[in-house]
C-alpha cells in the first residue's frame, strides 16, 4: 500500500531568508513549496557582510566552495573618523577570525549569496519553487494550514514559514501589528569595479568611517573585484515626512551625498566622488521581538525581516535570517512538520534576534555620536581596540 503523501512546508518569500529556510526544511527531509511574488529571484545590487556565525552555517550546508567562488575575505576591519580619516581601531579578520571562530568573515554581493542558496535549493529533491506567486493570506487549524493566492487558489501544507520581508503579509495576518516605522535613517548604496578606481582608493578591507549623524562603510565583493559602499545618514526632516525619493537619479543622489560629506576627509570625499550608480533606501524598523509567540503561532512561523527587521548597523539582518533557517531545520528534524517544531524554533530564536535588534539600534547612537559621547567612544576605541570591536557573543553563534 502506498504511503499518504506528506504535506509540504510552505514558504512565503524567495529572498535570502526564504531560500535559506527552503534549504533547511529540505535538508530536514521535508517537501517544500516556496512562493515568491516577483517574476524572478532577484536581489538588489549591493553588498552584504557575513560574520563567522553565518559562514559557519553556510559551510555546514556544504556551500564552502560556492561561497569561496564569489565572496571576498577581508583581512581587517578599520574604524576611522569621517572628518580626518584618523584610525580609531582595528579588528583583525582573515586568518584571525578563522582561528578564533572556526569560520571566516566574508563580504559578498547580495545577488551572489542569493544565487548560491538558490542553486543549493534547486539541487534538493522535493522542493517546488513558484515565481510570480504573491501570497495574499492564510488559514490554519489544528491539522493543517493553507495559503491564499491572488487568483483565488489555495495551497494546503503542514506548516507555513512567512519569510516575506519587512512588509510581510503573513506577519500582518498573524500579529496584526501594523506597518513598520520609518527611522529617518537612509542608506545610499553604490558599487564599482575596483579596476575603475584610482589605485589609492582600491581596498580589500572593511573600512567604517564614523561621522556626526552618519557613517560610511566600504568593503570588497565579487571575490574582491568590486568595491561596495554604503552611507547611512540620519535625516530628521525625513522622519516626519518620509516621502519617496527612490526615483531620484543616480547623479542627483551622488551629489546629495557629496554635499553631506563636504567637510569630511579628502580620501572619503574622493571615494564617494569616484563611485557611480547610487541607490537610496529609507530604513524602517519594528519594535524588538519580545516573546516567542511573535515568531510562531500554531502552524505559522515568521523568519528573517518578516520577524525581526533591524537597522543594518550590526550587519546581521540576513545573518539572523540564515540562523533562523538553521534553527528551523533543526526543530523540524527533531519534531517533524508540527506546531511543536515551530514552538521549539521560536523559543530557540527570539531572544537572540531581540539582542541583535537592540544592539543594532544602540550602534546607531554610538556610530553617529557627537560631543562628549563621541569623545568617550573614540577614547574607548583607541584604548580597548580589538576587545571592543570583537563580538564573541555574536560570532560564536547561538
Ligand atoms: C543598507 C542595508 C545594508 C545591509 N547590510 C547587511 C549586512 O551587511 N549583513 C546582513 O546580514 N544583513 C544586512 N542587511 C539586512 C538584510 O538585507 C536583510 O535582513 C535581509 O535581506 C532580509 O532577508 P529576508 O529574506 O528576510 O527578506 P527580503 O530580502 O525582504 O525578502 C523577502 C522576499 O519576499 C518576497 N515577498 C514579499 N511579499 C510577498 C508575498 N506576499 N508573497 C510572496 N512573496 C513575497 C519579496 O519579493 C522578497 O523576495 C542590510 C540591509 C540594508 C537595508
Amino acid at each position: 500500500m502506498s504511503q499518504p503523501q506528506q504535506q509540504p512546508v510552505l514558504v512565503a518569500g524567495g529572498g535570502i531568508g526564504g531560500l535559506a529556510a527552503a534549504l533547511a526544511c529540505a535538508r530536514a527531509g521535508l517537501p517544500v513549496q516556496l512562493f515568491e511574488r516577483s517574476p524572478a529571484f532577484a536581489e538588489v545590487g549591493a553588498g552584504i557582510q557575513l560574520g563567522p556565525n553565518v559562514t559557519r552555517l553556510l559551510q555546514a550546508w556544504g556551500l564552502t566552495a560556492s561561497l569561496e567562488a564569489v565572496a571576498a575575505y577581508p583581512d581587517n576591519l578599520f574604524i576611522r573618523t569621517a572628518d580626518t580619516g584618523a584610525e580609531l581601531g582595528r579588528l583583525r579578520l582573515g586568518a584571525q577570525a578563522r582561528a578564533r571562530y572556526g569560520a571566516p568573515y566574508a563580504t559578498i554581493h547580495r545577488a551572489d549569496l542569493q544565487a548560491l542558496l538558490l542553486q543549493a535549493v534547486q539541487g534538493e529533491a522535493g522542493v517546488v519553487l513558484g515565481l510570480d506567486q504573491a501570497i495574499t493570506g492564510f488559514e490554519q487549524d489544528a491539522n493543517s494550514v493553507s495559503v491564499h493566492h491572488a487568483d483565488g487558489r489555495q495551497t494546503p501544507g503542514a506548516l507555513l514559514v512567512g519569510a516575506d520581508g519587512l512588509w510581510s503579509r503573513v506577519r500582518q495576518q498573524l500579529l496584526g501589528d501594523g506597518a513598520p516605522r520609518p527611522t529617518g535613517h537612509q542608506a545610499y548604496r553604490a558599487m564599482v569595479p575596483q579596476a575603475n578606481l584610482p589605485a589609492a582608493l582600491r581596498c580589500q578591507d572593511v573600512v567604517v568611517w564614523l561621522g556626526t549623524g552618519l557613517h560610511v562603510v566600504q568593503y570588497p565583493v565579487r571575490g574582491g573585484d568590486w568595491l561596495n559602499l554604503v552611507a547611512l545618514v540620519e535625516d530628521r526632516t525625513q522622519q516626519q515626512n518620509p516621502g519617496d525619493r527612490s526615483g531620484w537619479d543616480h547623479a542627483a543622489l551622488g551629489a546629495d551625498l557629496q554635499r553631506l560629506l563636504h567637510s569630511s576627509a579628502p580620501a572619503l570625499q574622493a571615494l564617494v566622488q569616484a563611485m557611480g550608480g547610487w541607490r537610496l533606501w529609507h530604513l524602517q524598523v519594528r519594535d524588538t521581538v519580545s516573546s516567542a509567540s511573535q515568531m510562531a503561532q500554531g502552524r505559522v512561523a515568521l523568519l528573517g525581516d518578516a520577524a525581526h527587521p533591524m537597522l543594518p548597523y550590526l550587519a546581521q539582518g540576513a545573518g539572523m535570517a540564515i540562523e533562523d533557517a538553521q534553527a528551523l531545520g533543526q526543530a523540524l528534524s527533531s519534531a517533524g512538520a508540527t506546531p511543536k517544531a515551530l514552538a521549539q524554533y521560536s523559543q530557540a530564536r527570539w531572544q537572540r534576534n531581540a539582542r541583535v535588534q537592540k544592539r543594532a539600534l544602540r550602534n546607531a547612537w554610538i556610530f553617529h555620536a557627537s560631543g562628549p559621547t563621541r569623545w568617550g567612544r573614540d577614547l574607548a576605541m583607541r584604548l580597548l581596540g580589538e576587545s571592543l570591536l570583537d563580538m564573541p557573543w555574536l560570532y560564536r553563534g547561538p
